[in-house]
């Protein structure tokens, strides 16, 4: 690191632009992000994530006067004066949360994240067996929970938390491929239930989701608010080599399936099971990277582990609206100490100013144009411009034209 620059930068922080890391996995839409960031994209590969944050495995750059550094190098440099000195107290020398930008063409796992004691413990356990962090049968890739709060851009699709126990008998009883199951949910034990799904012997997996698929496939669902529309779909997204059927499918009638409008979101606290189906939202979530999986993944699904992390309880998501704090402050408030997910919405000439005791913030314009001043320093940020406010530092925006930002910060200790 170029050191005169980094002492300059340390010994008074400013607001400094960021370069995000694109995540380009299967699943991921061709146009949004590309376009957001002003880069080509001639071979249509897919741009599933963006990702604003200091990670070890993908930190975004930071864009310091002629020249470039990680975001969690540079934070590791002085992080009470990067972060802000409640922060490190609170949450450890690092960025506690990771912001992106998500578009899913096609759908993610079924996936839950554990709670803080059961990724201790796990992450613990398996470090004691010697499992290598990135084997394909590690399920603890660090200590933390992950919770999760994201706010759709367009029109989102996702699986969130079980179905009430109404829905669910009435799906057991309406869907004759399901019969099989009735029995495991007598007395409404959505664990048994579960349990027995996630455990069921391949064939008889197969014996239950074959003539279902059969059946989908001759009648070609339509409708994205009934599940046999996202099963045919997954069932195609998710075929195996050997025509095995993933018991994915059997969760996508048992959790909630919702449609969020954009501006709409939800929180995933540990131990609800979620996916995303289809959408672009932007996410902000703790810094960790500990996901078990419940099905719709060609991945090592650790059962036991998944049981223990899952919270039973079936009950429609609480779907999150924000709460105006003013006409240009929208708050996402959510249980979670890491981060708090804000948007900034501006017309032509109206300005904002930071709170002056802010910690480590990260901001995004989703569209628009706004000047970014601190201090004697303007920028300009255009559509796609990610800023990163160090702790305290001195920020204000103005509107060139009609804009909106998403903010990440670190809420204040209550
Ligand atoms: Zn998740």
């Amino acid at each position: 690191m170029p050191e005169n620059l980094i002492d300059d930068f340390i010994a008074r922080p400013y607001p400094l632009l960021l370069q995000g890391v694109v995540r380009h996995y299967a699943w991921g839409g061709e146009r949004y992000i590309p376009e957001l960031l002003g880069i080509a994209n001639p071979k249509n590969r897919p741009f599933a994530e963006l990702w604003m944050g200091a990670h070890p495995q993908s930190p975004a750059q930071a864009l310091l006067p002629n020249t470039t550094v990680d975001l969690d190098k540079l934070i590791g440099v002085a992080p009470e004066k990067i972060l802000g000195r409640d922060s490190v107290k609170r949450l450890g020398p690092a960025l506690p949360y990771l912001f992106k930008i998500l578009d899913a063409r096609d759908m993610l796992s079924i996936q839950v994240h554990p709670s803080e004691s059961q990724a201790r413990e796990g992450f613990e356990r398996e470090e004691a067996a010697g499992i290598p962090v990135d084997a394909p049968q590690r399920s603890y890739k660090d200590r933390y929970s992950k919770p999760e709060v994201h706010v759709a851009l367009t029109d989102f699709w996702m699986l969130n938390g079980f179905r009430p126990a109404q829905e669910i008998a009435k799906v057991l009883q309406t869907v004759p491929e399901f019969a099989p199951l009735q029995p495991a949910f007598a007395g409404d034990d959505l664990e048994r239930l579960y349990t027995t799904v996630m455990t069921l012997p391949q064939q008889e997996v197969d014996a239950m989701l074959n003539p279902l698929l059969d059946r989908l496939a001759g009648e070609q669902p339509t409708e994205t608010e009934n599940p046999d529309y996202w099963a045919l779909k997954a069932s195609q997204s998710f075929a195996r080599p050997d025509g095995r059927r993933d018991r994915g499918l059997l969760s996508i009638y048992l959790l909630n399936l919702i449609r969020l409008a954009p501006g709409q979101g939800t929180f995933q606290a540990a131990g609800v099971p979620h996916a995303y189906l289809r959408g672009i939202n932007v996410e902000l979530m703790a810094n960790s990277d500990n996901v078990l999986r419940a099905g719709l993944t060609p991945k090592h699904i650790d059962v036991p582990e998944l049981l223990k992390a899952l919270n039973f309880r079936g009950e429609h998501p609480q779907i999150l609206e924000g709460q105006r704090l003013s006409d240009i402050e929208t708050v996402f408030p959510t249980p979670a100490k890491e981060f708090e997910l804000c948007r900034i919405d501006l017309l032509t000439g109206q300005n904002w100013a930071i709170d002056p005791d802010h910690q480590a913030e990260i901001l995004i314009v989703v569209s628009g144009h706004v000047t970014a001043e601190s201090e004697n320093r303007e920028m300009e940020l255009h559509r796609g411009a990610i800023l990163f406010a160090p702790a305290t530092c001195a920020l204000r925006l103005v509107a060139e034209t009609t804009s909106r930002c998403y903010r990440a910060r670190i809420p204040k200790r209550e």
